[in-house]
């Protein structure tokens, strides 16, 4: 091996018998740490009468519990396995009741943290010569600024540390330190472009040559871009790479240079793909992410169902990693719409109308009709009204998406309003209104 060869863990190039079996040795280390010290699995694992000494297996996972959401906001304290002496940084995430939830981490969880982003850093093709523009925040008690500042520091990489929004400063930024790479929530980065545009700024001579993108994804499921992700592309040659994590997993999924799905590593994570039943779907059904954190300290997790529905693929990677991969994230499980007989996550609808010139904002509206079945209203705020864009934007979902909502077009002011009716909350572009609804 080529000493600039970029670091591989070795067991990411192992057989795939190998990685299973690493995986479920750390598995048992993992099921006798929680019996130990977890308030709340040493109480699941009696009530339930499990004997971890018996779980030898990933497939012997399936005799547990799955942790949820509700579960970690009610009893969020004993989750915790650390004196409170143990934890230097505090994290909470929106909890599914309205309280966030706090996860603490301990100095190895950091270190972890760590790890983590500089393997998917150098998954998504980063080196020491790379100069980051970190376009998130790093404080308000999140997880992911943080983890990329310490994955980036452990890489050896440059780090501007810009936070979120500003084009001007990211401007101003990226004219002073030329970096080489911006992560980015993929959408701000067509505000960056509008911004340049108007700006009289030659983004495509610019020092930028890759984004590593967070919180949208940029793929179809067959990995083709969607269109955000051509959006980007066609304005800017960026190399587009995306990375998917959360809080609960303190672990990232981020694409290789052959952009086929996010990257799993097997020191950090066990991963599952379950059906509502809380059966393991096969290669090529869309499946609910289910993850066991592996080597957590302060809040470690077992078989938590995310949330996240997506498909999993495992034919071996040209990159040298042989660790299965994920799809992008189709949707949230909670959200998912049955729609004229049509399966649909908002995303899907998202992707429409972020791709329709002319939109500057909307709100999908999702509730139960008089028969008991989904129906989807948005409202959308146009930059100059016009009476015949409605039809435009119903062709666009029926090319796309098969099927067409119901469409209203109002004042981008009204729209605002809608988004966010407490200044002190994240604009919502989701509102779900039906009878079982699980808003987060
Ligand atoms: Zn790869």
């Amino acid at each position: 091996m080529r000493t600039n060869d970029p670091f591989i863990p070795e067991i990411e190039k192992a057989s795939k018998q190998e990685i299973k079996k690493f995986q479920e040795r750390l598995l048992k280390e993992n099921l006798l740490y929680l019996k130990n010290y977890s308030g709340f699995y040493s109480e699941l694992f009696e009530k339930n009468k499990i004997d971890i000494a018996k779980i030898n297996t990933i497939e012997d996972l399936r005799h547990i519990p799955v942790t949820t959401k509700d579960d970690i906001q009610k009893r969020n304290n004993d989750f915790i396995c650390v004196d409170k002496n143990k934890i230097l940084d505090y994290i909470t995430t929106s909890g599914t009741l309205g309280d966030p939830v706090t996860f603490a981490m301990t100095d190895k969880d950091l270190t972890r943290l760590a790890y983590n982003e500089y393997i998917s850093f150098v998954c998504a093709d980063g080196s020491s010569n790379d100069v980051y523009q970190l376009m998130t925040t790093i404080d308000r008690r999140f997880m992911a600024g943080m983890a990329y500042f310490l994955g980036l520091r452990k890489l050896g990489a440059g780090i501007i540390r810009v936070g979120n929004g500003i084009p001007e400063l990211q401007w101003d930024s990226i004219k002073r330190f030329s970096p080489t790479t911006l992560i980015a929530v993929p959408s701000f980065i067509l505000k960056i472009i509008e911004y340049a545009e108007s700006n009289g700024i030659d983004y495509r001579n610019s020092s930028l040559k890759k984004a590593v993108c967070i919180g949208e994804p940029l793929r179809n499921t067959d990995f083709s871009l969607n269109l955000l992700g051509s959006r980007i592309k066609e304005k800017w040659d960026l190399k587009l790479y995306s990375t998917y994590a959360s809080t609960e997993m303190s672990t990232a999924f981020t694409d290789c240079s052959e952009g086929i799905g996010g990257h799993h590593h097997p020191e950090l994570i066990i991963t599952e793909f379950l059906n509502e039943n809380n059966e393991p779907v096969r290669e090529g059904e869309e499946g609910e992410l289910t993850i066991t954190t592996l080597g957590i300290e302060g809040t470690p997790l077992l078989r938590f169902k995310t949330g996240d529905i997506c498909n999993y693929h495992s034919e071996l990677c040209k990159c040298g990693r042989n660790t299965i991969r994920l799809g992008p994230i189709v949707g949230r499980k909670n959200q998912m719409i049955k729609y004229k007989g049509t399966t649909l996550y908002p995303p899907a609808i998202y992707d429409v109308l972020d791709n329709i010139p002319g939109i500057e904002n909307y709100v999908v509206e999702v509730s139960t009709n008089k028969i008991g079945t989904d129906e989807i209203l948005i409202r959308i705020g146009l930059i100059v009204p016009d009476i015949n864009f409605e039809k435009k934007i119903k062709d666009n979902f029926r090319a796309k998406l098969r099927v067409t909502p119901e469409i209203v077009c109002l004042p981008i002011s009204d729209i605002d309003k809608i988004q966010s009716p407490d200044i002190n909350r994240k604009p919502k572009k989701f509102i779900d209104n039906r009878k079982n609804a699980h808003n987060e």
